[in-house]
């Protein structure tokens, strides 16, 4: 645990801070401006006037009243929450609304794991979450551990252990002649989204599913565990849900329209014939009780890497050991509350900057999502004390507190379902959820808006000294063993490596697990993430609660500051911007590297020129070309700077391929979507990588065409401006 001093600076040293940090790699550095900016003093005035708002004790504030109960997507509690970020909204001068739609999501009734062979072995539960010193589990509130969108259900078999159930230790298993066909697989927490492995399960046959907490992955082989540390204890289970949000998210029975309440019935789908909903029960334990069952399979050795840290030798089985599962779920229609809160904009009101939030939590929910709502309601103070000085955006904004993420990002996708047409003249969507858990920053985002988030981490001082930015480099250096965040190790966080080919701090790539899907992968919206980590590993349990973040999380609130000042300067830079500050060769230079590494897999799996790539190399050249065009256009802009503006809003979108990725047509985006088989990750150009991954050469063939569209489609728009 680290503590670091409270930075509370005055404006006055603030501006000092600015002028010597804008510096370095931006591409405007010499003369000292903001890319995008023609009075750079005037923005500097504006931002550093906002950054001098956000204030720690009032995110402390915000957090403890946001996590004073258990506040799940559609309870009285949730509504609660909505109501207090709706005054806050209003409070700072913003038009606010509490949105509601009606959605198909599940609570458990009868959840239960037993062992039922061999005799006289015994389950240690299922136990109540619970450590001696934290008294957040007594609340009558929490809700039992389960899975969100596991259908009902009871099987009873032999167990099977499968690792993480990625694809290739299910490959492994029919290896060693292990036929998980009828059997009950049990699977670790890690690597891949949980949706993931029971829809991997499910392929393979299996009777039902159980994912547990290894204490390898986020328990005591990591250290302490809470509370004496931030690791996980015995008794902590992840919740969250395996709805298969890689095929389309949001509510199940609405695929690209929005659930409003007056919807007819006859309008959705019946959520058993929803591509989104799982076929067999599946259901979370804590490694307390996952342990007596491990410990009596018998069969193989598992591979070595398979092991955990259980004190005992892990075995695959199947069996002797036997389980019986019983799920009762009770599912309803059941009623969000988004927040949204709009400043018109006074040039351009048509074009709306969004910046979002889920506040909907499994339990508490302190990291995961509301250090991002506490932090995005004093980006919304410093916003709102603009406003009283007179400013006005240029573009409108949107600041939106989102509900029912943890079921399926649903409140995200139904409203951005419901306003399609209006975002189409989006510039950026950026997010944050599990926004703060220890103090190394970390992003992702489109490749257009790497450098734009860079440079607003140059104007953001840090609380370890020096900017944000500075900080990110001496962590993430490229070639730095560090760049691995501890929620990436256990595989549920949202950023993952990034393909990088400038040689400067690595931002990611956007895959899935948050809010930004539908509007990146969607809509073609350029959209971002980021997130402040630190050791976390009581993730989606009783314990991700206040007492836990005051301890481990950020003890003075700092790095709720510092995100709170870096989200709220994403937005204003955004809606202020003379000229939108995309920069597209660094785009079209990580579209050639995608090709690259896919080429190689293609002459790996088929052969030397099985497939063409040339022409979709030209392609990518072509929009790496006009993007280099456009930049020095963008550095010298001329007087009227609408149609350039156009221009450089409609790339992303020419993107978009209309009819949508194979066998998965919500998901539109032709660079980016979340892996069928990896869920979190990004898979990059995923029509012709998943086609490799198939081994299927003609629609592999078919795919690289429709690419090709796409990035010549996407040149022709940045060429159309001349
Ligand atoms: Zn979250």
């Amino acid at each position: 645990m680290k503590l670091f001093s409270s930075v509370l600076l005055c404006s006055a040293t603030l501006l000092v801070l600015l002028s010597s940090s804008v510096s370095g790699h931006a591409p405007d550095s010499a003369s000292g401006a903001i890319f995008g900016f023609r009075d750079a003093a005037a923005e500097n005035a504006t931002e550093a006037r906002f950054l001098a708002v956000p204030d720690p004790k009032l995110a402390e504030e915000h957090l403890r009243t946001l996590t004073q109960a258990p506040h799940m997507a559609g309870t009285p509690e949730d509504e609660a929450t909505a109501k207090y970020v709706a005054q806050k909204f209003r409070d700072a001068g913003l038009d606010t609304e509490i949105v509601e739609y009606k959605v198909w999501i599940n609570y458990p009734l009868e959840i239960s794991v037993d062992i039922t062979a061999p005799e006289g072995v015994e389950m240690h539960g299922p136990t109540r979450e619970h450590v001696d010193g934290d008294a957040y589990d007594e609340d009558p509130r929490v809700v039992m551990p389960f899975n969100g969108m596991s259908p009902s259900g009871d099987a009873e078999a032999e167990v099977v252990y499968a690792n993480y159930g990625t694809p290739e230790d299910f490959e492994k298993l029919e290896k060693l002649k292990i036929d998980v066909r009828g059997k009950i697989v049990l699977v670790r927490y890690g690597q891949n989204f949980r949706g993931v492995k029971e829809f991997i399960a499910q392929e393979h046959g299996a009777a039902g599913v159980i994912i547990y907490s290894d204490p390898y992955d986020d328990g005591w082989r990591r250290g302490d565990k809470y509370p004496a540390g931030p690791w996980r204890p015995d008794t902590g289970v992840q919740r969250g849900s395996v709805g298969y949000m890689f095929e389309f998210p949001g509510d199940p029975t609405t695929p690209g329209i929005a659930s409003l309440p007056s919807l007819p019935e006859s309008k959705r789908i019946s959520p058993d014939k929803s591509a989104q909903m799982p076929k067999i029960p599946i259901t979370p334990l804590s490694y307390h009780d996952a342990w007596p069952i491990l410990q009596h399979l018998a069969g193989p050795d598992s591979p070595r890497e398979w092991q955990g840290a259980l004190p005992f030798t892990y075995h695959v089985g199947p069996g002797p050991v036997r389980v019986k599962m019983h799920l009762k779920q009770d599912y309803q229609f059941r009623t969000l509350w988004d927040v949204i809160g709009r400043l018109r904009g006074s040039d351009s009101p048509g074009e709306w900057v969004v910046a979002g939030n889920h506040r909907d939590a499994w339990v508490y929910g302190a990291v995961d999502p509301n250090s991002g709502t506490a932090a995005m309601l004093e980006a919304v103070h410093g916003v709102g004390e603009l406003l009283k000085s007179g400013w006005k955006p240029k573009r409108t904004m949107i600041f939106a507190s989102w509900d029912g993420e943890e079921e399926g990002l649903m409140g995200s996708t139904e409203w951005a379902e419901q306003y399609e047409s209006e975002l189409a003249n989006a510039p950026a969507y950026f997010n944050m959820d599990v926004a703060v858990s220890g103090p190394k920053f970390g992003a992702s985002s489109v490749p257009s808006l790497k450098q734009f988030i860079r440079d607003v981490t140059k104007a953001v001082p840090s609380p370890k000294g020096g900017t944000v930015y500075e900080a990110w480099q001496k962590v993430d250096q490229p070639g730095s063993s560090s760049t691995q965040s501890p929620n990436e190790a256990i595989g549920d966080g949202r950023r993952m490596p990034a393909v990088t080919v400038k040689s400067d701090v690595p931002v990611g790539d956007l895959g899935s697990g948050s809010d930004y899907s539908v509007f990146q992968q969607h809509l073609g919206v350029p959209s971002s993430d980021m997130s402040s980590s630190g050791p976390y590993g009581v993730y989606h349990s009783v314990f991700d609660n206040f007492a836990w973040f005051k301890k481990f999380g950020d003890p003075d609130f700092t790095y709720e500051q510092e995100m709170a000042r870096i989200f709220g300067l994403e937005a204003l830079r955004m809606a202020d911007a003379d000229v939108l500050p995309y920069d597209y060769e660094e785009y079209g230079k990580e579209v050639a590297a995608y090709l690259d590494a896919a080429g190689k897999r293609a002459e790996s799996k088929f052969g030397n020129h099985a497939l063409d790539f040339n022409a979709v190399t030209l392609a990518a050249k072509h929009f790496q070309d006009a993007g280099t065009k456009i930049l020095a256009k963008q550095r010298n802009p001329p007087r009227d700077l609408a149609r350039l503006n156009q221009a450089l809003r409609n790339t992303e979108r020419a993107l978009l391929v209309p009819e949508g990725l194979p066998h998965r047509p919500w998901f539109r985006h032709a660079i980016y979507a979340p892996g069928e088989y990896t869920g979190y990750a990004a898979v990059v150009i995923p029509g012709v990588n998943e086609a490799l991954d198939k081994g299927d050469a003609e629609r592999a063939r078919q795919q690289l065409t429709v690419l090709t569209a796409a990035l010549e489609r996407a040149a022709k728009v940045l060429e159309g401006y001349r």
